[in-house]
């Protein structure tokens, strides 16, 4: 989608530093960090969230979660732990409309709401 912001940096329009890059996924720092590691793993496909995945996306959610694995195993938080966040629409907080999921770690992060 021409107006998703990303679509755009995942596609490479908008340049940006890539953790991790292939055909179907790209995972960058998030921008406005809440944790010492904070790495959106994005597929390249345009979905708005996880409330519009059907059946044919299962593969490319279970190869997310890999990425977000090894990411972890290459940053050095796999040991002490890591917290794997997708927020889906409004309640989540959810700002940006293409599916992501933040891989966070590398302090203590607390209980959840
Ligand atoms: P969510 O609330 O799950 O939609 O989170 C969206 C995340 O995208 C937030 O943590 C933002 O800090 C992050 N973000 C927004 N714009 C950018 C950008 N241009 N590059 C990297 N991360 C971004
Ligand atoms: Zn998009």
């Amino acid at each position: 989608m021409d107006n998703c912001l990303f679509c755009r940096i995942s596609n490479g329009e908008i340049p940006t530093k890539f953790e991790y890059e292939d055909d179907e996924i790209a995972a960058f720092a998030d921008i406005n960090p809440k944790a010492p590691v904070h790495i959106l793993i994005v597929p390249k496909k345009h979905i708005p969230s996880i409330a519009e995945v059907t059946d044919e996306d299962t593969e490319l959610l279970g190869k997310m979660i890999m990425v977000a694995k090894k990411l972890a195993e290459v940053k050095g938080i796999a040991n002490t732990g890591y917290r794997l966040v997708f927020n889906t629409r409004k309640h989540a907080g959810q700002i940006v409309d293409h599916i992501h999921l933040h891989l966070l770690g590398g302090k203590v992060l607390g209980s959840m709401a």
